[in-house]
């Protein structure tokens, strides 16, 4: 007889894992489906992305710290790379987050089965095993089956010479002395700042006319003069042709051109976060240059995963690209069905993964959620400078009616920013003159992605920058960049 649960997961990501112990918090018997081969939960972003990504860019900026050594007054004879423990670490980090995870489960008194789940009917999901299957009976089900690396025709992963970010993370014990990375979104970006800072000789290739393009533009030129000093070649308003692709005995070379305003146009509708771009690729023409390197990184974007849902067995909606369709509640268009994460689009971040499953299963349970406001998600990119915002850039907020004023705060006029020598970036408010409420925050600079999480907090409770600027914020730190650029806003910051 089929067991019954409240609620089943299908998914152990952040967009499963986090709302599955939300859903026993609120009394919901739960169980989660997860497909991992050892049947690993925290999905992408513990497995192969967020987690692995950060412990490995640490050993890069540590390696960066210990270059300018001599400036701080450290002598740094004598420092070498040891690529091969600085992966082993990041695999114990994995390993013990897995453990804590695995820990919550028991803790929460979830039901974690390891296998390919699917729906049979729209409350009946079968579970495939290694050794059988099961059938549960659910009262409601989500659907957390997030994303995984895609390539493009010509372009095909092979882990060696055309490699994915999963490739990037698996690598134990060696690293290429050079990479063609195609895209420059937060994949991209995080991987050339991670290369160059282990000697690698990096190209960028990004078919929009500047890098990290999601975000507000004066970012990306500071960006861009941030790699430009590193000696990462930028490749900007550039396509490159798959098929030009020839794998030779050293590594590979590919045809580039200039992007003409059509492809550009065509890749601008897309952007977000860690998934989701389109392809920088095209026919290169006779103008082509010939990039070689060792491999090529493909960071153009991700796709959804649903293939083995068998959704046809339900009223679930899902679009061309293959994204779920959901409410702001999470709810499919199947009654109890609700859907979260990167299959439902969106921001592909983990955080906002987690949270759009925690307001679907709170709405299961009648809890009356808010609901999920894509203008709260900070956005985030660790590669150095670090980047990070959220909610609309003064052009975006003008093309949506409002009268803005806008901050910007450069980290050289904060004593923290000096101390710890990260004297470049700066922080920037949008606010809307009428209201005087935030409607965006943009920066980039040392710790970014931690100080965003103020100004997210400020515009969930209704704050000000005026407000923020009342806060007082602790000296020297960082975080005073945010409250002199609050009180920048109306022209009143101290220092700058
Ligand atoms: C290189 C890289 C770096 C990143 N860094 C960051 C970062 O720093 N910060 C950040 O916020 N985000 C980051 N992300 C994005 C983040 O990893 C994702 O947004 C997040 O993992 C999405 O969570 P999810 O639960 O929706 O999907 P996933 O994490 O993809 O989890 C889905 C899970 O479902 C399982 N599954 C799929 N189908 C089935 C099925 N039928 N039955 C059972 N199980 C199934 C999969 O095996 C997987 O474990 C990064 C991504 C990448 C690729």
């Amino acid at each position: 007889m089929a067991e019954k649960f409240d609620l089943v997961v299908i998914g152990g990501g952040n967009g499963g894992y986090i709302p599955a112990i939300r859903a026993s918090q609120l009394g919901m018997s739960v169980a989660l489906i997860e497909k991992r081969e050892g049947g690993h939960l925290g999905g992408t972003c513990l497995n192969v992305g967020c987690i692995p990504t950060k412990a490995l860019l640490q050993t890069a900026g540590m390696l960066n710290e210990f270059k300018h050594g001599e400036e701080f007054g450290i002598k740094t004879d004598g420092v070498e790379f040891d690529y091969e423990q600085a992966a082993k670490r990041k695999d114990q980090v994995v390993g013990q987050l897995r453990k804590g995870v695995q820990g919550l489960m028991k803790k929460n008194k979830i039901q974690v089965y390891n296998g390919v789940g699917s729906f049979v009917e729209p409350k009946k999901i079968k579970v495939e095993l290694e050794n059988g299957e099961e059938e549960l009976e659910a009262g409601n089900v989500l659907i957390a089956t997030g994303s995984a690396v895609s390539s493009l025709p010509g372009l095909e992963f092979d882990g060696e010479k055309v490699i994915s970010s999963d490739d990037v993370v698996n690598m134990k014990d060696h690293y290429p002395e050079s990479v063609i990375i195609l895209g420059s979104g937060a994949v991209g970006v995080e991987f050339a700042s991670m290369y160059n800072d282990f000697g690698t000789e990096v190209t960028v290739v990004e078919v929009l006319d500047r890098l990290v393009p999601a975000e507000d533009p004066e970012i990306s030129t500071e960006l861009q003069k941030a790699f430009d000093k590193r000696g990462i070649n930028i490749l900007t308003s550039t396509m490159a042709d798959p098929e030009s692709l020839e794998k030779t005995d050293d590594g590979v070379k590919i045809q580039v051109s200039a992007a003409g305003q059509g492809e550009q146009e065509e890749t601008e509708e897309e952007g977000g976060s860690y998934g989701g771009e389109d392809a920088p690729t095209g026919d290169a023409g006779s103008d082509g240059d010939t990039l070689e390197a060792e491999c090529i990184l493909v960071a153009v974007g991700r796709k959804t995963v649903t293939e083995d849902l068998n959704l046809d067995a339900t009223s679930v909606e899902i679009s061309d690209r293959g994204i779920i369709q959901v409410n702001e509640f999470g709810q499919t268009a199947e009654d109890g069905v609700y859907a979260s994460g990167d299959v439902i689009g969106g921001y592909w971040l983990a955080h906002a993964a987690g949270h759009e499953g925690i307001i679907a299963v709170e709405h299961m349970a009648g809890e009356n959620p808010l609901p999920m406001d894509q203008s709260l998600v900070p956005r985030v990119t660790f590669c150095r400078p670090e980047v990070a915002s959220f909610g609309l850039t003064k052009a975006q907020a003008e093309e949506e009616g409002y009268e803005v004023k806008e901050s910007k705060f450069p980290f050289r006029a904060i004593g923290k920013a000096l101390i710890e020598g990260e004297p470049n970036g700066f922080f920037k408010i949008v606010a809307d003159t009428e209201t005087d409420l935030i409607l965006g925050m943009h920066a980039i600079g040392p710790k970014v992605t931690d100080l965003i999480a103020e100004g997210v907090f400020a515009k969930l409770v209704e704050g000000t920058p005026q407000e923020i600027g009342m806060s007082i914020h602790a000296h020297p730190s960082l975080a005073e960049v945010v409250a002199e650029s609050a009180m920048a806003v109306d022209g009143h910051a101290i220092h700058f």
